[in-house]
């Protein structure tokens, strides 16, 4: 049983580079990018159930277009994957999609998501946003209070080292500037 095959909906916009591949993959117009997530894991021999969250009719539209006469990836549209995979590895620096799940574990509230949304921006941009930082802990605790516990990664789907990747978030936007 997979559930967020299109991890929190990260796959449905892909970044610009692998979007690109992507669209002159198929002829036009083509199929929605979370198609080849949910196809995907689909198409595994293993998966039995494929439980997709959906949040408006055009998104239901969409899975069912394709999941009622379901068709299993071609082996030119896994090839396909493979090349966006290294893409989005190249281009995400923590794969968290924002689940908060983490948040609901955290004995002190450190607003994990948020943080790692501005690491991931960093790591993109090279943009420091202390203004948001300042916002994004104003009821949460800072990145610099963890308690190293570990209850927020024994909940993470994605399986993110959270505590390492907070340690560096707040390295990058607690220590002051030389
Ligand atoms: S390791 Fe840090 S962020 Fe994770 S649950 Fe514990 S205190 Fe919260
Ligand atoms: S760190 Fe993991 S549990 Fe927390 S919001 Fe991101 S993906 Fe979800």
């Amino acid at each position: 049983m997979v559930m967020e095959p299109v991890k929190g909906g990260t796959l449905a916009k892909l970044p610009e580079q692998a979007n690109s591949l992507f669209q002159s993959f198929y002829p036009a117009p083509a199929p929605s990018p979370a198609s080849l997530a949910i196809r995907y894991a689909a198409s595994l021999p293993e998966v039995e159930i494929v439980l997709s969250g959906m949040s408006s009719l055009e998104q239901l539209d969409d899975n069912t277009s394709y999941m009622q006469e379901f068709k299993p990836l071609t082996e030119a549209e896994r090839n396909l994957v493979d090349e966006i995979t290294s893409i989005l590895n190249q281009t995400i620096k923590v794969p968290c999609t924002s689940c908060r799940y983490c948040l609901e574990e955290c004995p002190i509230s450190v607003n994990i998501p948020d943080y790692f949304g501005l690491l991931n921006l960093h790591a993109v941009t090279g943009q420091k946003t202390n203004m948001y930082y300042q916002r994004f802990s104003m009821n949460h605790a800072r990145a610099s209070e963890c308690l190293k516990c570990g209850k927020c990664e024994h909940i993470c789907p994605q399986h993110i080292p959270i505590r390492s990747f907070l340690e560096e978030f707040a390295a990058l936007y607690e220590t002051p500037a030389a």
